[in-house]
């Protein structure tokens, strides 16, 4: 039987381990274990890092695929499984549409989470920061006077500046739900990496309703040359056309 391996992490990753379960293909999502309390998908699950591209490498001789549908901000393990996946695996990449498409008049696109930094802190007094809980202290020396709401899945590690605000909790999101965090907090701009899809897109309508800027860090450049799709369905079909898995 063809055995897939699914660097997982994200809600697509969780609906494609669910679908492959319910059709009886065999299939491991791997969790990098950054997160105390995981949204486990159903199926067998590995948690924790490979050890780079060698060490993952060495884990490709237990499977004959891999679909990697880590987030769009992961890019260290979307370059290490093009690299490992070379010459012999099958890889896929599945990736959730950014939002540049829906993008406003009122949104500051920048590269960096730095370059964000000290646009919103320019734009604003007191930012609603939602970068997630790797990069917040990047954003420490632009907005440490700055009022900020965090929000994060975990707490940081980092000591955050004592007029921060820091609150944790998981997508996905509610529009009124967001309308009324911003208002309590009086957010005057929003911080986001451009995550897209639907589960966190109720801030970026928020802000829109409510007037706030928003500042966007742009994706990272993807390994060229790996074969993307962009939704469950489509990955799904990929698996099935697999080689292996007519044998
Ligand atoms: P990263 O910078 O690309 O990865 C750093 C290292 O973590 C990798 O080199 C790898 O270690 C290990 N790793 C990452 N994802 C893994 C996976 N699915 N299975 C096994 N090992 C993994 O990734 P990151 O930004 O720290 O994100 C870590 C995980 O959180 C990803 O799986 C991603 O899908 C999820 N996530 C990330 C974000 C985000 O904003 N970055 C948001 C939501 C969810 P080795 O080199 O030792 O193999």
């Amino acid at each position: 039987m063809t055995r897939i391996l699914l660097l997982g992490g994200t809600a697509e990753a969780r609906a494609l381990a669910e679908q492959l379960t319910a059709e009886g293909i065999d299939v491991t999502s791997s969790l990098a274990g950054r997160v105390a309390d995981p949204r486990l998908p159903v199926g067998e699950v590995r948690i924790g890092g490979f050890g780079g591209v060698d060490g993952l490498r060495a884990a490709l001789r237990d499977y004959d695929a891999v679909v990697d549908a880590t987030h769009p901000f992961a890019k260290n393990i979307s370059a290490n499984a093009a690299a490992a996946c070379v010459p012999d695996t099958p890889l896929l990449r599945l990736e959730r549409p950014g939002w540049s498409a829906r993008s406003r008049d009122s949104w500051h696109w920048v590269d960096t989470h730095e370059q964000a930094a000290d646009t919103a802190a320019r734009l604003g007094r007191r930012p609603f920061l939602t970068v997630g809980r790797q990069e917040i202290e990047r954003f420490i020396p632009a907005l440490r006077e700055h009022v900020v709401l965090a929000r994060v899945v975990q707490s940081p590690d980092a000591t955050l500046p004592a007029v921060w605000r820091l609150i944790t909790s998981r997508g996905p999101y509610e529009l009124d739900g967001e309308l009324a965090l911003m208002r309590e907090h009086r957010a005057d701009v929003l911080i986001t990496k451009d995550s897209g899809g639907d589960h966190t897109w109720p801030k970026m309508e928020a802000a829109d309703q409510l007037g706030v800027p928003v500042v966007v860090v742009r994706r990272p450049a993807r390994t060229p040359g790996v074969p993307t799709v962009h939704d469950v369905a489509d990955a799904l079909a990929w698996v099935r056309d697999l080689p292996t898995m007519a044998t």
